[in-house]
Protein backbone atom coordinates (compact mmCIF):
# COMPACT_ATOMS: atom_id res chain seq x y z
CA UNK A 1 0.00 0.00 0.00
CA UNK A 2 0.82 3.28 -0.62
CA UNK A 3 2.37 5.82 2.13
CA UNK A 4 1.93 9.76 2.68
CA UNK A 5 3.41 11.29 5.47
CA UNK A 6 1.41 14.17 7.02
CA UNK A 7 3.44 16.91 7.92
CA UNK A 8 1.72 18.13 10.86
CA UNK A 9 0.99 17.25 14.64
CA UNK A 10 -1.63 18.75 14.99
CA UNK A 11 -5.09 16.16 15.45
CA UNK A 12 -7.46 18.67 14.27
CA UNK A 13 -5.99 18.76 10.46
CA UNK A 14 -4.85 14.85 10.14
CA UNK A 15 -8.09 13.77 11.62
CA UNK A 16 -9.70 15.92 8.76
CA UNK A 17 -7.23 14.92 6.11
CA UNK A 18 -6.99 11.33 6.86
CA UNK A 19 -11.41 11.91 6.62
CA UNK A 20 -11.12 13.25 2.93
CA UNK A 21 -8.48 10.87 1.75
CA UNK A 22 -9.97 7.70 3.15
CA UNK A 23 -10.86 6.64 -0.39
CA UNK A 24 -7.48 6.90 -1.84
CA UNK A 25 -6.34 3.53 -0.81
CA UNK A 26 -3.32 5.11 0.52
CA UNK A 27 -1.48 4.93 4.38
CA UNK A 28 -1.47 8.33 5.64
CA UNK A 29 0.62 8.58 8.87
CA UNK A 30 1.62 12.00 10.58
CA UNK A 31 4.82 13.71 12.08
CA UNK A 32 3.18 11.67 15.44
CA UNK A 33 4.38 8.61 13.87
CA UNK A 34 7.40 10.37 13.96
CA UNK A 35 8.21 11.17 17.19
CA UNK A 36 11.69 12.01 16.28
CA UNK A 37 12.14 14.67 14.00
CA UNK A 38 12.20 18.06 14.73
CA UNK A 39 9.75 20.91 14.74
CA UNK A 40 9.90 23.28 11.25
CA UNK A 41 10.79 26.93 11.97
CA UNK A 42 7.81 28.18 10.09
CA UNK A 43 9.35 31.11 9.12
CA UNK A 44 8.13 31.50 5.97
CA UNK A 45 6.68 34.94 4.32
CA UNK A 46 3.33 32.98 3.17
CA UNK A 47 1.77 30.03 3.00
CA UNK A 48 3.25 28.32 0.44
CA UNK A 49 6.42 29.43 1.81
CA UNK A 50 6.20 27.40 5.28
CA UNK A 51 4.07 24.68 3.78
CA UNK A 52 6.94 23.94 1.36
CA UNK A 53 9.89 24.16 4.07
CA UNK A 54 7.67 21.91 6.03
CA UNK A 55 6.94 19.19 3.24
CA UNK A 56 11.03 19.26 2.51
CA UNK A 57 12.39 18.93 6.06
CA UNK A 58 9.75 15.87 6.66
CA UNK A 59 10.91 14.08 3.04
CA UNK A 60 14.39 14.53 4.02
CA UNK A 61 14.02 12.77 7.06
CA UNK A 62 11.47 9.73 6.32
CA UNK A 63 12.52 9.01 2.43
CA UNK A 64 8.62 9.01 1.98
CA UNK A 65 5.59 11.24 0.00
CA UNK A 66 5.32 13.76 2.07
CA UNK A 67 2.02 16.22 2.21
CA UNK A 68 2.58 19.05 4.15
CA UNK A 69 -0.67 21.91 4.57
CA UNK A 70 -0.72 25.33 5.70
CA UNK A 71 -3.27 27.35 6.33
CA UNK A 72 -4.48 30.11 8.53
CA UNK A 73 -7.15 33.06 8.89
CA UNK A 74 -7.32 36.10 7.13
CA UNK A 75 -9.52 38.97 8.22
CA UNK A 76 -10.28 41.74 6.01
CA UNK A 77 -10.34 44.53 8.77
CA UNK A 78 -7.07 43.59 9.97
CA UNK A 79 -5.54 44.06 7.24
CA UNK A 80 -5.14 40.00 6.43
CA UNK A 81 -3.78 39.27 9.89
CA UNK A 82 -3.35 36.71 11.40
CA UNK A 83 -2.13 34.88 8.22
CA UNK A 84 0.68 32.83 8.58
CA UNK A 85 0.89 33.83 12.24
CA UNK A 86 -2.85 32.46 12.85
CA UNK A 87 -1.67 29.58 15.47
CA UNK A 88 0.40 31.94 17.39
CA UNK A 89 -1.95 34.86 17.00
CA UNK A 90 -1.82 35.73 20.76
CA UNK A 91 1.46 34.61 21.62
CA UNK A 92 4.02 31.55 20.80
CA UNK A 93 2.30 29.32 23.51
CA UNK A 94 -0.79 30.49 22.62
CA UNK A 95 -4.12 28.18 22.28
CA UNK A 96 -7.34 28.32 20.16
CA UNK A 97 -8.93 30.12 23.48
CA UNK A 98 -6.57 32.71 23.48
CA UNK A 99 -6.28 33.41 19.77
CA UNK A 100 -9.88 33.85 19.55
CA UNK A 101 -9.76 35.71 22.41
CA UNK A 102 -7.29 38.34 20.86
CA UNK A 103 -9.48 38.36 17.51
CA UNK A 104 -12.67 39.24 19.52
CA UNK A 105 -10.94 42.25 21.00
CA UNK A 106 -9.10 43.13 17.98
CA UNK A 107 -12.58 43.24 15.99
CA UNK A 108 -14.44 44.99 19.07
CA UNK A 109 -16.76 47.61 17.77
CA UNK A 110 -16.29 46.62 14.27
CA UNK A 111 -19.96 45.88 12.50
CA UNK A 112 -20.35 42.64 10.75
CA UNK A 113 -20.49 44.07 7.28
CA UNK A 114 -16.96 44.69 7.87
CA UNK A 115 -16.13 41.36 9.45
CA UNK A 116 -14.92 39.50 6.49
CA UNK A 117 -12.80 36.60 6.87
CA UNK A 118 -11.78 33.76 4.84
CA UNK A 119 -9.31 30.59 5.85
CA UNK A 120 -7.17 29.73 3.46
CA UNK A 121 -5.16 26.35 2.88
CA UNK A 122 -1.45 25.70 0.43
CA UNK A 123 -1.23 21.94 -0.11
CA UNK A 124 2.10 20.66 -1.19
CA UNK A 125 2.61 17.03 -2.14
CA UNK A 126 6.24 16.71 -2.13
CA UNK A 127 7.37 13.30 -4.11
CA UNK A 128 10.82 11.31 -3.16
CA UNK A 129 12.34 13.44 -6.81
CA UNK A 130 11.07 16.71 -5.13
CA UNK A 131 9.36 18.16 -7.68
CA UNK A 132 6.58 19.24 -5.36
CA UNK A 133 3.08 20.19 -6.31
CA UNK A 134 0.61 22.88 -4.97
CA UNK A 135 -3.10 23.13 -4.55
CA UNK A 136 -4.84 25.59 -2.31
CA UNK A 137 -8.51 26.49 -0.84
CA UNK A 138 -10.58 29.35 0.25
CA UNK A 139 -13.42 29.76 2.74
CA UNK A 140 -15.07 33.11 2.87
CA UNK A 141 -17.02 33.96 6.09
CA UNK A 142 -17.37 36.47 8.68
CA UNK A 143 -15.98 36.55 12.15
CA UNK A 144 -19.08 36.73 15.10
CA UNK A 145 -19.13 38.61 17.95
CA UNK A 146 -19.03 35.18 20.28
CA UNK A 147 -17.74 31.90 19.60
CA UNK A 148 -20.78 29.62 19.10
CA UNK A 149 -20.31 25.39 18.68
CA UNK A 150 -17.89 22.82 19.59
CA UNK A 151 -17.14 21.04 16.46
CA UNK A 152 -13.66 21.05 14.95
CA UNK A 153 -10.85 23.34 15.72
CA UNK A 154 -8.97 26.61 16.01
CA UNK A 155 -10.88 29.72 14.69
CA UNK A 156 -14.02 27.71 13.82
CA UNK A 157 -16.24 28.80 16.79
CA UNK A 158 -16.18 32.44 15.42
CA UNK A 159 -16.39 31.36 11.44
CA UNK A 160 -19.61 32.16 10.90
CA UNK A 161 -20.83 31.47 7.28
CA UNK A 162 -23.91 32.96 5.90
CA UNK A 163 -24.73 30.78 3.74
CA UNK A 164 -25.23 28.25 6.55
CA UNK A 165 -26.58 30.17 8.70
CA UNK A 166 -23.96 28.86 11.53
CA UNK A 167 -20.25 28.98 12.53
CA UNK A 168 -17.99 26.26 11.10
CA UNK A 169 -17.68 24.77 14.69
CA UNK A 170 -21.28 24.27 14.85
CA UNK A 171 -21.10 22.30 11.04
CA UNK A 172 -21.36 18.33 11.21
CA UNK A 173 -17.65 17.08 10.09
CA UNK A 174 -19.19 15.39 7.25
CA UNK A 175 -20.41 18.71 5.74
CA UNK A 176 -16.74 20.91 7.07
CA UNK A 177 -14.87 18.27 5.36
CA UNK A 178 -17.22 18.99 2.15
CA UNK A 179 -16.67 22.68 1.95
CA UNK A 180 -13.83 23.82 4.11
CA UNK A 181 -10.37 25.08 2.40
CA UNK A 182 -8.68 22.51 3.20
CA UNK A 183 -11.65 19.98 1.70
CA UNK A 184 -10.91 22.90 -1.64
CA UNK A 185 -7.11 21.72 -1.40
CA UNK A 186 -7.56 18.07 -1.17
CA UNK A 187 -10.14 17.88 -3.76
CA UNK A 188 -7.41 19.83 -6.27
CA UNK A 189 -4.99 17.13 -5.35
CA UNK A 190 -7.75 14.24 -5.83
CA UNK A 191 -7.69 15.42 -9.10
CA UNK A 192 -4.51 15.58 -9.86
CA UNK A 193 -3.76 11.85 -8.77
CA UNK A 194 -6.59 10.62 -10.94
CA UNK A 195 -5.36 12.09 -13.74
CA UNK A 196 -2.21 9.75 -12.71
P1 LIG B 1 -0.51 25.87 10.79
O1 LIG B 1 -0.51 24.61 11.61
O2 LIG B 1 0.75 26.64 10.84
O3 LIG B 1 -1.01 25.64 9.40
O4 LIG B 1 -1.55 26.82 11.53
C1 LIG B 1 -2.84 26.83 11.16
C2 LIG B 1 -3.64 27.66 12.16
O5 LIG B 1 -4.65 28.34 11.41
C3 LIG B 1 -4.37 26.77 13.16
O6 LIG B 1 -3.67 26.63 14.36
C4 LIG B 1 -5.67 27.51 13.36
O7 LIG B 1 -5.48 28.52 14.31
C5 LIG B 1 -5.91 28.16 11.99
N1 LIG B 1 -6.71 27.25 11.12
C6 LIG B 1 -6.28 26.59 10.01
N2 LIG B 1 -7.27 25.83 9.50
C7 LIG B 1 -8.32 26.01 10.31
C8 LIG B 1 -9.64 25.46 10.32
O8 LIG B 1 -10.05 24.62 9.50
N3 LIG B 1 -10.43 25.90 11.31
C9 LIG B 1 -10.03 26.79 12.26
N4 LIG B 1 -8.83 27.30 12.31
C10 LIG B 1 -7.96 26.92 11.35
Amino acid sequence: MKKIVLASRNWGKIKEIQAMLADLGVSILSLNDYPGIPETVEDGKSFLENALKKARAVAESTGEIVLADDSGLEVDALGGAPGIYSARYAGNDADDVQNIRKLLYDLKGIHAENRGAAFRCVLVLYPVDGHYEAFEGRLEGLIAEKPVGQGGFGYDPVFFLPGEGMTVAELSPEVKNRISHRAQAIAKLKERFRKG
